[in-house]
């Protein structure tokens, strides 16, 4: 079995063999020193092309989140879900599922860091038994 890889190598860097860490990346504009979160071709702030590649880190406090109980087909987890837009240090918000976290605890502006959890590939609509298990990232209430 090889290590599965993240389900998206634009957004997630996996930062060990075992797959169990991770790194958020994206871009940061010499101009202007935005930041971006996942692929970007210029700056949404100043538009300017001077982008440089950016680690984003693994932690960031919770700006909003909403309780999903209509999930989107394939979703794989379990309903309710917790629906988390975070703040990252640097600025850029990403949304993702919160997880081990009790719904009355949530709340506004609590420190959060990344989860990376294996996720099976759902199965192909033509038989087969799907792809391989990719990497996701949610987040956790910090030092949880
Ligand atoms: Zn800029």
């Amino acid at each position: 079995m090889s290590v599965p890889e993240s389900v998206d190598p634009r957004r997630l860097r996996i930062t060990n063999e075992a797959g169990t860490e991770g790194t958020l990346i994206g871009f940061r504009c010499r101009e202007c020193g935005v930041s971006v979160f996942g692929p970007a071709t210029f700056c949404q702030a100043c538009t300017s092309f001077e982008l440089e590649a950016a680690d984003l880190g693994r932690v960031g406090t919770l700006f909003s989140y909403t309780i999903v109980r209509i999930p989107p087909a394939g979703w794989p987890g379990a309903v309710p879900y917790v629906l988390g837009q975070v703040e990252l240090p640097d600025g850029p918000q990403v949304l993702a599922e919160v997880i081990d976290c009790e719904h009355s605890a949530l709340a506004i502006g609590m420190p959060v860091e990344l989860a990376i959890e294996a996720v099976g590939a759902p199965a192909a609509s033509g038989g087969g038994s799907g792809g391989a298990d990719k990497l996701v990232y949610k987040w956790r209430p910090a030092g949880a």
